[in-house]
C-alpha cells in the first residue's frame, strides 16, 4: 500500500471515512462551533469552500442526520455535530440548550431512557426515536449572574 500524505490538519474526532467532500465540510463547520448553526448560517460560513446553493447544504445535512453524525435541534431549528460517539446506536438523545450563551450540551441517560421505556412498554407504544430538549441555564451562565 503506497503512503498516502495527509495535509490536512489533524483532528480528534474520528469520522466516517465516506463522507462526500460536502458532507465533511458541513461535519467540521458544525463541529468546530460553538454553537448551533443554521442551514444559512452554515452556507455563509462554507461560502468560500465552494457551497453556494442551500440545496447543497441541506442535502448534506440530511445525509448526516441520517447516519447520526449530527443532529437537527427542533425548537431552534438549527444543528449540532453529535458530540457522543455512542449515541448512535441508543434511541434516546437529550441536549440541554443553554437560553444564554447558546451552548448544547449532548448526553444521553440511562435513567431517562428506563423510565420512557416503561411508560412505552405500558402504552403498548412503539418508539423509534425521542430527542429531549430541556430549555435553560448552563452551570457558567448560572454563575456569572
Ligand atoms: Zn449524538
Ligand atoms: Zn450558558
Amino acid at each position: 500500500m503506497a503512503h498516502s500524505h495527509n495535509d490536512h490538519s489533524s483532528h480528534d474526532h474520528v469520522w466516517a471515512a465516506d463522507l462526500t467532500r460536502n458532507q465533511g465540510l458541513v461535519l467540521a463547520a458544525l463541529a468546530h462551533a460553538d454553537t448551533p448553526l443554521s442551514a444559512y448560517q452554515l452556507l455563509d460560513t462554507l461560502r468560500g469552500d465552494g457551497l453556494r446553493a442551500p440545496l447543497q447544504v441541506y442535502r448534506a445535512l440530511d445525509k448526516l442526520v441520517e447516519r447520526g453524525l449530527a443532529h437537527r435541534l427542533e425548537s431552534l431549528n438549527a444543528f449540532v455535530a453529535c458530540a457522543d460517539e455512542h449515541c448512535r446506536r441508543k434511541g434516546l438523545i437529550a441536549f440541554a440548550i443553554c437560553n444564554a450563551c447558546g451552548k448544547v450540551d449532548e448526553f444521553a441517560d440511562a435513567v431517562i431512557e428506563e423510565c420512557l421505556g416503561d411508560w412505552a412498554g405500558v402504552k403498548g407504544f412503539k418508539v423509534e426515536r425521542t430527542t429531549m430538549e430541556i430549555r435553560g441555564k448552563c452551570a457558567q451562565c448560572v454563575q456569572a449572574v
